[in-house]
């Protein structure tokens, strides 16, 4: 039987379907329940956390498993929706699946039933009848699951209206998308306050979805013909934006038995956008050459730090929880050092984690440490400065070097990846990866990622530029979806023919080597010493220098005087001009040997004339 929509209709569903972490509440409807209750303080609106209830059902391990990782998250509800094309969509989910442990036992058609008994259950539960419309927030991992909720809503509640925004629909993917889910009302490009708010009060003053009139940032059914993209109606100041309502979240969480709650992670967020890319729009191209993460926000917004301070003091006493993840793309340059020393004058034990550039001055790092930061993801994407080059990153191997010393220093962990097979890289590229991987040893090893197209991305973009001979779809969509889907759609997720072949032969020997690192680094830290691998002691005239070995003995290497003050001045990396003139009394041929022995036992690194030396001090 066909859902009634009755009595009052001033309801609006926020909705977010699998697979996002589920230990954190949704930023985007924290944001977007914030603002609409703002803007109309009679609207009931309710923030559905579908991924919480579905993560609890089917238990926190197996959830998290499958969320890590986009086509196993993407081929359950895939199976779900195209039921009839469960082979090819079993295919993608077990290879996927290979290797990891939680998932070794799992029947695939056992966890597709069980969670759409879940899902269809959560829908059930709903009071959809009384909506004014369903708003699903769409990012990686959440599409297939979003378009599996989207229809079954739908053909039980046909009045209804659905509005879809998030990062997984921008420009080029919203084409042929109303004729291929024709159950989507509404898509919002870009951020979503203003266009969703405008869209909220239309229905509720015109009462039916047709007569809406052209609202910036929102397209529909007629416009999705116009070839040229919706325009972005953002929020001009993020001074505006209310702190994000979590409420729902914890109210879903408080229903779960004793057994089944945690303690989650608050999200929060300081900016939206990145400078790095509107700094570069006067460039060939913008940003770092993989990215598309910006493809909803038009330029760099921050919030000042006195709103920073108060939504996180407001959100961590309201919620008695001290974790804090910042979704932020990227810190502010100016404002970081005053929002952490303020967040840390809380005198509360938080616990943060953030991105990051590379170039962040070490005082900021040190007063975020001080704050609380205990996890960061930094763009370092690779230790070769030729191939940062290509990347467009802006940055050099000596400078990800330092950050990661940093780190070590300051006892943050650092997360971040190095970006292998990007198309274009080529010998020199590894070769200076594998000799300045030597350096990076007594650091905490960063993780590989293979390169994958994003679509907007200025690799994407521009394909040609980079050697790629055709961009398509992924090729795992047309397992998931249908041919006419699949062929007409254009997906977050890009593949392409060009130098993948050679790339992944090319790039064995730096894998090779990151995993021995991962294992040297383990087993060096394994047991009771946490001691930094490579570090220094200070005898005030002297130095001490300690460098732990993977089954060796320790070595130690003694500076005296004037070494010892060169070797303390390149705490951060410094030209050779600028270390004569810190030494004037010096001569360049006794520096510039000293340097080069320093070099060859692996206490500093040299760059272009730049060095930087390596061990951190030892913490009492
Ligand atoms: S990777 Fe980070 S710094 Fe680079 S363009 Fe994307 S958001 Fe900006």
């Amino acid at each position: 039987m066909k859902g009634e929509r009755t009595g009052q209709l001033e309801r609006v569903a926020l909705v977010s379907t699998p697979w996002p972490l589920y230990n954190r509440p949704s930023i985007q409807l924290g944001a977007l329940k914030a603002y609409l209750k703002a803007q109309f303080p009679e609207l009931k609106v309710q923030a559905l956390h579908v991924y919480l209830k579905v993560a609890e059902c089917i238990g926190y391990k197996l959830y998290r498993a499958i969320s890590e990782r986009t086509w196993l998250a993407e081929s359950v509800y895939a199976a779900l929706l195209f039921s009839e094309r469960t082979k090819e969509i079993e295919k993608v989910f077990y290879r996927e699946a290979r290797g990891k442990p939680h998932l070794r036992k799992i029947d695939f058609k056992t966890l597709t039933s069980h969670v759409r008994d879940v899902s269809d259950s959560f829908i059930n539960s709903v009071d959809w009848g009384h909506c004014r419309l369903a708003a699903f927030s769409i990012c990686l991992c959440q599409l297939t699951s979003s378009l599996y909720f989207i229809k079954r809503i739908k053909q039980k509640f046909p009045d209804l209206a659905i509005v879809i925004g998030g990062s997984m629909f921008a420009g080029d993917s919203t084409r042929n998308l109303f004729q291929v889910f024709p159950e989507i009302d509404f898509v919002v490009n870009g951020e979503g306050e203003l266009p969703l708010s405008q869209l909220v009060r239309h229905l509720i003053d015109s009462q039916s979805r047709e007569d809406i009139p052209p609202i910036p940032g929102v397209v529909t059914r007629n416009a999705a013909r116009d070839s040229t993209p919706a325009p972005f109606c953002q929020v001009e100041a993020l001074s505006s934006l209310p702190p994000p309502d979590y409420d729902d979240y914890f109210h879903m969480l408080k229903t779960f038995s004793p057994q089944k709650t945690f303690f989650p992670t608050v999200p929060a967020e300081i900016s939206r956008g990145c400078w790095w890319r509107r700094q570069q729009s006067a460039g060939k191209y913008s940003g770092c050459a993989f990215c598309n993460l910006n493809l909803q926000w038009d330029g760099y917004r921050s919030k000042s730090p006195i709103q920073v301070v108060s939504e996180i003091d407001h959100l961590t006493t309201k919620h008695k929880t001290l974790s804090v993840a910042f979704m932020d793309n990227l810190f502010p340059v100016k404002a970081s050092r005053e929002i952490f020393e303020q967040l840390g004058r809380l005198n509360k034990d938080f616990r943060f984690f953030g991105e990051m550039r590379a170039s962040t001055p070490r005082r900021v790092l040190e007063a975020m440490q001080a704050a609380g930061m205990h996890e960061v993801q930094i763009g370092i994407e690779a230790l070769s400065t030729r191939l940062l080059k290509k990347l467009n990153k802006g940055t050099t191997a000596i400078q990800n070097l330092e950050i990661m010393k940093h780190c070590e220093d300051l006892g943050i962990a650092n997360v971040s990846n190095l970006i292998l097979h990007f198309p274009g890289s080529d010998h020199h590229d590894v070769e200076e990866t594998l000799q300045n991987l030597e350096f990076a040893l007594p650091f905490r090893p960063l993780r590989f990622v293979h390169f994958w197209l994003g679509l907007g991305s200025p690799v994407w973009q521009d394909s040609r530029a980079f050697g790629l001979r055709a961009v398509f779809n992924h090729p795992n969509y047309a397992a998931l979806f249908p041919p006419d889907i699949s062929r007409s759609m254009r997906f977050m997720i890009q593949a392409y023919r060009g130098d993948l072949g050679h790339q992944r032969k090319l790039w064995q020997p730096v894998k090779k080597k990151v995993r021995a690192w991962k294992k040297a680094y383990a087993e060096i830290h394994k047991g009771s010493s946490r001691s930094p691998i490579l570090s220094f002691r200070d005898g005030r005239d002297f130095l001490i220098i300690r460098q732990k070995r993977f089954k060796a003995e320790p070595l130690t290497h003694r500076l005296v005087g004037t070494s010892r003050t060169i070797y303390l001045f390149c705490q951060k990396h410094r030209s050779l001009k600028m270390i004569l003139a810190h030494f004037p009394g010096v001569a360049e041929d006794r520096i510039t040997p000293f340097l080069r022995m320093m070099v060859d036992k692996k206490l500093m690194f040299e760059e272009n004339g730049k060095y930087l030396s390596l061990a951190v001090p030892v913490r009492p």
